[in-house]
């Protein structure tokens, strides 16, 4: 699924996008089919590093077991998450990610910078427990 969506380790950790040569317009998840843009002619599709930081746009505090059909076992307990919309102001997108480990609501505010680092996705999804790579938005400790 996530395939593709981002490379590197440590610092050098980047969401991977594409971009259009015709129009500039940037895309995530990457759009390697056409470009998405109605009033682009066309153009080629170019693997881009998106800006490792961002800011908060939003926030959600996910307490409660997705419904149906999302697969999770009711034998277990549902793990709450927090989940961020950051704004990456180059590329003039949303970008959503759930926030790193450790990090609640109560540590987030709109407005702000926050970087991207790399995360795992644990999810209750059955036997064996299957876990993802994928990223997490983790404050930088710097405010609005
Ligand atoms: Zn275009």
């Amino acid at each position: 699924m996530v395939a593709g969506w981002f490379a590197g380790e440590g610092d050098d950790f980047r969401l991977l996008g594409t971009r259009c040569s015709a129009c500039t317009s940037v895309f995530f998840p990457r759009e390697d089919g056409f470009c998405r843009n109605p009033g682009c002619p066309g153009g080629d599709l170019d693997e881009v590093p998106l800006s490792p930081r961002g800011r908060v746009w939003s926030y959600t505090d996910s307490r409660y077991r997705p419904p149906a059909p999302y697969v999770s076992d009711p034998g277990l307990p549902w793990q709450p998450y927090t989940l961020i919309a950051v704004e990456l102001e180059a590329e003039r997108m949303v970008v959503l990610g759930q926030a790193a480990p450790g990090v609640s609501v109560a540590d987030l505010e709109v407005g702000m910078e926050v970087e991207v680092v790399p995360g795992v996705l644990d999810e209750d999804a059955g036997t064996p427990r299957t876990t993802l790579a994928t990223w997490c938005w983790r404050p930088t400790g710097v405010g609005a």
